[in-house]
């Protein structure tokens, strides 16, 4: 057996989707954008939703919407996708690292907190794998030290707490990269319920402009393309169902697989599995684990294997006396396993068998 980590699906639909684009000869930003736009703001819960060309230029537009810059600080998990940081640095402000809890993975908001300094301008969460922040405790922290809150989230499409889905605390970036929940091939939306911040959002991710070669302020090219955006329609019909395969494979794991910690979603949080990440007990080599099982077939992954502070770049920086031990604790000891919608109940069996018998 062969199982990938991830299998992106395009069907008919959305060849069908494509072409019609094609056709119509609409070959950059149209009315497919304004539509996902609508869309994927709508099935969130958001006001505004300006699409991108990805989810990095999207968390680069959100920094920039929010006049984020020169000596800022932005407080973020290492434990993290490197875009989370890299955003941050993009505008020239200073990416702070709080340390996650170790049950959810997600950042700290005591940790967050402890980090906040003179020149701290923003907090961003990421919901890590598929599972929300704590976002009533980040939005508490923000107001009381009127700090904007930002929120990653590049893997969390549909995710909620309570009925509230994610996107809707604060500016918020999504991803569309085809292993995400959901694909446009490239993209990426960030969602606001701000009207002034959604304008300088479209201005960003246009040059600048609000009419035609009127440079209002400094704009990118960060746009997405309607072909992009004709995909994204069609796979945001499919995510509900796409979702429920994810939670329901997730679930059996969850009942069925003894040999290593599972994933803990806390009391009234939806969690929407972008990553089932499981963590080795203390004394077992994760390497030797996830080796095994590769060796068996199954795509196993490891998301992040080393944290973003101590990545090479910012050693270089001179994060060199940054420690965060629940972060360097879990890189050390997660994995994460095949949770994608095209699983099949066989392959479910065989993944609970050989990760039982592996550690
Ligand atoms: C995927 C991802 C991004 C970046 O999105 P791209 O579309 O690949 O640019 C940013 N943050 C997190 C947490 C991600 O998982």
């Amino acid at each position: 057996m062969q199982i990938p980590i991830a299998k992106p699906f395009i069907g008919e639909e959305e060849k069908q989707a494509v072409m019609q684009v094609l056709t119509s000869g609409q070959l950059t930003t149209g009315p497919k954008v304004a539509e996902f736009e609508k869309a994927f703001a709508a099935y969130q819960g958001a006001k505004h939703g300006v699409a991108t060309s990805n989810g990095t230029t999207a968390l680069m537009a959100a920094m920039m919407a929010h006049g984020i810059g020169l000596n800022d600080e932005v407080i973020i998990p290492s434990f993290s996708f490197f875009a989370t940081a890299s955003c941050v640095l993009s505008v020239g402000a200073r990416p702070v690292f709080a340390d996650i809890d170790p049950v959810t993975f997600n950042m700290s908001p005591e940790a967050a907190e402890a980090a906040i300094t003179p020149r701290t301008k923003a907090i961003m969460p990421v919901h890590l794998y598929g599972l929300p922040a704590e976002m009533s405790k980040f939005e508490a922290i923000c107001q009381k030290h009127n700090l904007i809150l930002l929120e990653d989230a590049a893997q969390a499409h549909g995710a909620s707490i309570g009925q509230r889905r994610v996107g809707t605390w604060g500016t918020a970036s999504f991803s569309f990269y085809p292993t995400k929940n959901m694909t446009t091939t490239e993209g990426g939306m960030v969602l606001t319920n701000d009207d002034e911040i959604a304008r300088k959002l479209r201005m960003i991710r246009a040059q600048g402009m609000n009419t035609q070669y009127y440079h209002e302020i400094v704009g990118y090219n960060f746009r997405m393309t309607d072909m992009a955006a004709a995909i994204g329609l069609v796979q945001l019909g499919r995510l509900p169902e796409w979702t429920n395969a994810r939670q329901h494979n997730a679930s059996y794991f969850n009942s069925h697989i003894e040999s290593v910690t599972t994933p803990t979603t806390p009391a009234d949080y939806t969690h929407v599995y972008h990553q089932y990440t499981v963590r080795v007990p203390d004394g077992v080599d994760r390497e030797a684990v996830a080796k095994r099982l590769n060796e068996k077939g199954i795509g196993v992954r490891v998301y992040y294997p080393l944290p973003i502070h101590q990545q090479p770049v910012f050693q270089q920086m001179g994060y060199t006396d940054v420690h965060l031990p629940e972060t360097e604790k879990a890189t050390a000891q997660v994995f994460s396993l095949p949770v994608h919608p095209a699983l099949t109940e066989e392959e479910r069996a065989y993944i609970v068998q050989e990760v039982n018998a592996a550690c």
